[in-house]
């Protein structure tokens, strides 16, 4: 079949956004889906996942027009908050000046794109189509759907499909180079009922290696998640094997208490595992060009997978917006964008430390982070905590990776000369020690 259109392999979230973007500007596009449509009886998954949107991901929802009615499922976060083993808790806000990020249910988000694509002038969405190969010459797809297997030829192929994609495996056939990889850490998915804890606030129960948390959902309750290694000493899910649920009550009492079928949840949810997967090549000439997770499928723990593959769909649109030389547009997309994603996957999988430790384990952590929480207060425009600024802003994610790093070393070093009292000394004290502190603009306190 000939289609001079753009085609998307994989009706996810990127793959949808990526639709309502090009349709608009550049005309037809289909997009191939390997599921049935989820908002069929068929097609319903009976569990869902939340995900946290930050600024990058609204800005492409604004501009599809998505905003108002995304927000209007979403409930708003401030900040997470650590249940430790001694019974205390310790709140930090995603940003200093109390905004929230967005939690939404990822299916309910789901449901929401496809209307909205599928009412997209130009956007053909087409379920049970599973493409099997991407020819990169033609361009063409092979896809086998419900009448049998069928080539599809067109103008411009997106791969939008997943960590496990196909079209990435066409990438990797002329050259490219991949790694895929599956993260010692799963979870388990554990509905979490509300009334105990504070319903605009992230929980979590760190370990030390794991952690359980609830994420609020706009009925009150919560979705929980338990992150577990797959292997190895208690907690882990070999270590629980079958007795997961004694495992849960000795290592997270507070939640075990609270949940009230906790031990049938533990014995018949599954257990997912995390891949990641990178690629050095996203584009291929004019033909193909990659997107989320089909070219950064990252761990979790940072929340930014999708708000990273929404930003590379607005890229991708400027890069074609007012230009015939799609090939240069795409060499373009590629050049701007691996650099951003693999400084986010980095920040991701660095993340996981923050969420599976608890805040107060050991001293010289603790100094540190103490250090920079007094930074933060008295340089607020020199330095910025690294969450907020990838939550709330745009800036580049390598340049935000690196300032933290170069944050990172002046903390080692201003502890390394004045120990760790300088954490305590008075403000005064702090900025005669701070190399620039002169050019800077300080908080008097
Ligand atoms: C536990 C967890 C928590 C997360 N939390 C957050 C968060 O808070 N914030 C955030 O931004 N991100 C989060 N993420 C990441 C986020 O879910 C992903 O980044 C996002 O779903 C990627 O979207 P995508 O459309 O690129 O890929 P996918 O969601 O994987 O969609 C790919 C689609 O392609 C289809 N497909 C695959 N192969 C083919 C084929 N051969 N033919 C046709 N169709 C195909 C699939 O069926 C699927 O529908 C989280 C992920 C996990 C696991």
């Amino acid at each position: 079949m000939n289609d001079s259109g753009i085609v998307i392999i994989g009706g996810g979230p990127v793959g949808l956004v990526a639709a309502m973007y090009l349709a608009p500007r550049f005309g037809s596009v289909t997009v191939l889906e390997k599921r049935p449509d989820p908002r069929s009886r068929l097609g319903a998954v009976g569990r869902s996942i939340t995900v946290m949107l930050s600024t990058r991901g609204w800005r492409a929802l604004a501009e599809v027009g998505l905003e108002g009615p995304v927000r209007s499922i979403c409930v708003p976060i401030h900040g997470r908050c650590a249940h430790l083993t001694d019974g205390s808790s310790h709140v930090t806000p995603y940003s200093r000046d109390r905004r929230p990020i967005w939690s939404v249910e990822r299916a309910r988000l789901h449901r929401l794109l496809l209307d909205a694509a599928e009412a997209t002038p130009g956007v053909r969405l087409c379920f049970d189509q599973q493409v099997r190969e991407v020819d990169l010459d033609e361009p063409a797809v092979v896809v086998d759907g419900p009448a049998g297997r069928q080539t599809l030829t067109c103008r411009l192929v997106l791969g939008c499909d997943g960590a496990h994609s196909t079209a990435r495996a066409a990438l990797v056939a002329r050259g490219a180079r991949e790694e895929v990889r599956t993260l010692e850490m799963a979870y388990q998915e554990i509905d979490v009922p509300g009334g105990w804890l504070d319903p605009f606030t992230m929980h979590y129960w760190p370990t030390g290696d794991g952690f359980f948390g609830a994420f609020p959902l706009p009925s009150g309750h919560f979705a929980g998640s338990l992150f577990l290694r797959l292997d190895g000493p208690p907690p882990s899910y070999a270590a629980g094997g079958g007795d997961l649920f004694g495992m849960f009550t000795t290592h997270f009492p507070e939640p075990a208490a609270a949940i009230g079928d906790l031990a049938g949840q533990l014995a018949t949810k599954s257990v997912s595992t995390i891949t990641i997967a990178s690629c050095d090549r996203w584009v291929w000439q004019d033909k193909l060009a990659l997107l989320g997770d089909a070219c950064h499928a990252m761990a979790p723990f940072m929340g930014h997978g999708m708000n990273c593959g929404f930003e590379d769909v607005r890229t991708l649109a400027e890069c074609l917006d007012g230009t015939d030389d799609t090939e240069s547009a795409l060499a373009v997309y590629e050049k701007s964008r691996v650099e951003e994603a693999k400084a986010i996957s980095a920040l991701s999988q660095q993340h996981y430390h923050t969420m599976s430790t608890p805040p107060q384990d050991k001293a010289a952590a603790l100094a540190k982070e103490a250090l920079r929480e007094r930074l933060f207060e008295l340089f607020p425009d020199r330095f910025v905590p690294l969450y907020e600024q990838c939550a709330f802003t745009e800036e580049s994610y390598a340049t935000l990776l690196n300032n933290d790093l170069v944050l990172e070393s002046l903390v080692e070093e201003l502890l390394g000369i004045h120990g760790p009292e300088l954490v305590s000394a008075p403000a005064s004290t702090l900025r005669a020690c701070v190399p620039g502190a002169a050019d800077s603009i300080t908080k008097e306190s």
